[in-house]
C-alpha cells in the first residue's frame, strides 16, 4: 500500500450509516428505518470503528476487489460520487 496515495475525502456526512438498508452487505444492520445500529447518531462515529465489517473499510474494499483493476484515484473518483449522490437523496 503506498504512504503517499490521498485519503479517501470522507466529510462524515453519515449519509452510507443513515442508509445501510441499500445495499445488501449492510442491510443487516439496519435498526429499523435504514440507520446502522452502530452509528451514534450524536456525533456521527461509528461505535465499533475498530471492529467494523469490511463492507464499511474503503481501504479493504479496495484492497479485496479493485486494486486490479483500478488505481486507488479512480476507485475514491467512482466513491465520491457515490457519497455525493447520497447528500443529494
Ligand atoms: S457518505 Fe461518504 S462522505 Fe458521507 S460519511 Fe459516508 S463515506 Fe463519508
Ligand atoms: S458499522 Fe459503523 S461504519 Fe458501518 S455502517 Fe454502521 S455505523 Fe457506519
Amino acid at each position: 500500500m503506498s504512504e503517499h496515495r490521498q485519503a479517501f475525502p470522507c466529510n462524515r456526512c453519515m449519509q452510507c450509516c443513515k442508509r445501510v438498508h441499500l445495499l445488501p452487505q449492510t442491510a443487516g444492520m439496519d435498526r429499523g428505518d435504514g440507520v446502522c445500529r452502530h452509528l451514534d447518531e450524536t456525533d456521527g462515529r461509528c461505535r465499533i470503528y475498530a471492529n467494523r465489517p469490511d463492507i464499511c473499510r474503503v481501504d479493504r474494499q479496495y484492497e479485496l476487489n479493485y486494486q486490479r483493476t483500478m488505481t486507488w484515484d479512480a476507485f475514491v473518483e467512482i466513491n465520491a460520487a457515490a457519497c455525493k449522490q447520497l447528500q443529494t437523496m
